[in-house]
């Protein structure tokens, strides 16, 4: 049984089609990357995908099933610039929001719910800032606040979009130790991601988007000159590296 399977997935804004009949499958215990350049569809195809977004046409399962029966096995991690973090609750009251799904109509929060985001907060090594407001936070620390909230949620489908954007070298190291220790639990982790630098170290598998799916498949069969050309088209640089590498960079 798949972790996700999308069929024939159309999204667009006011007619102007943004990601085209997307096919998607994806086994359960897996670190997978979404890569494409600025523009190409990603977070509009994870929104699609989570129902954030109303598709054209096309089907969505997860574990085999609607969202409407697995919600709070999915969990969904969005930019972080695309929440308002002048909000004003503090850092453990957000990571708590991260219960509420499971808790059912009329659930309140048990003491057993505090344990979880207390356990989840140490876990991503901010415990210490449980009670300051999330507007006093750098932007590597906001980004742990969600990946503690994510991990109190304790799904088992979890997408991340641009999690490593404006965080620290500590925190980016700390968010692919996650990712790993999930993967490790059968957990699956889609991650949107622009940089190619990372790409080969951090994913099991790579979906290459360009408004269409360009290619899906194990890291090292879609990560090539080939197919990163035909996904970033004109916009794809290969420099000399420091070691005689080759690096390439996407514009
Ligand atoms: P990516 O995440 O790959 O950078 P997006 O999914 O954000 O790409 O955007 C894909 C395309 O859809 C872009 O051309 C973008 O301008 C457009 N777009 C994104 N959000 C909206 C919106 N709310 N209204 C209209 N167009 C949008
Ligand atoms: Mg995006």
């Amino acid at each position: 049984m798949n972790a996700l399977d999308v069929q024939n997935l159309t999204l667009s804004y006011d007619r102007d089609a943004v990601v085209t009949r997307a096919h998607l499958h994806v086994a359960a215990g897996r670190i997978v990357g979404v890569l494409g350049p600025n523009g190409a569809g990603k977070s509009t195809l994870i929104k699609g995908i989570l129902g954030l977004h109303r598709p054209d046409g096309g089907d969505v399962r997860f574990f085999g099933k609607p969202l409407s029966a697995v919600r709070h096995r999915v969990v969904y991690v969005p930019q972080r610039s695309s929440v308002d973090w002048d909000f004003p609750v503090t850092v453990e009251d957000v990571v708590l929001m991260g219960r509420y799904g499971r808790l059912g109509l009329l659930g309140r929060l048990r003491n057993q719910d505090r344990v979880i985001a207390r356990r989840a907060l140490d876990q991503i090594g901010i415990a210490d800032l449980a009670d300051r407001q999330i507007s006093e936070l750098s932007g590597g620390q906001q980004q742990r606040v969600f990946l503690a909230r994510a991990l109190a949620q304790d799904g088992e489908l979890i997408f991340m979009d641009e999690p490593f954007v404006g965080v620290d070298a500590a925190t980016e190291e700390a968010i692919v130790g996650l990712l790993r220790d999930m993967r490790d639990e059968g957990k699956t982790v889609i991650v949107v991601n622009h940089d190619l630098q990372t790409a080969r170290a951090y994913f099991d598998e790579l979906v290459l988007l360009n408004k269409s799916i360009v290619a899906h498949g194990p890291t090292d069969e879609v990560f090539t000159p080939a197919l990163l050309a035909q996904t970033y088209g004109g916009r794809l640089a290969v420099i000399d590296g420091e070691y005689g590498d080759k690096i390439l960079i996407a514009a």
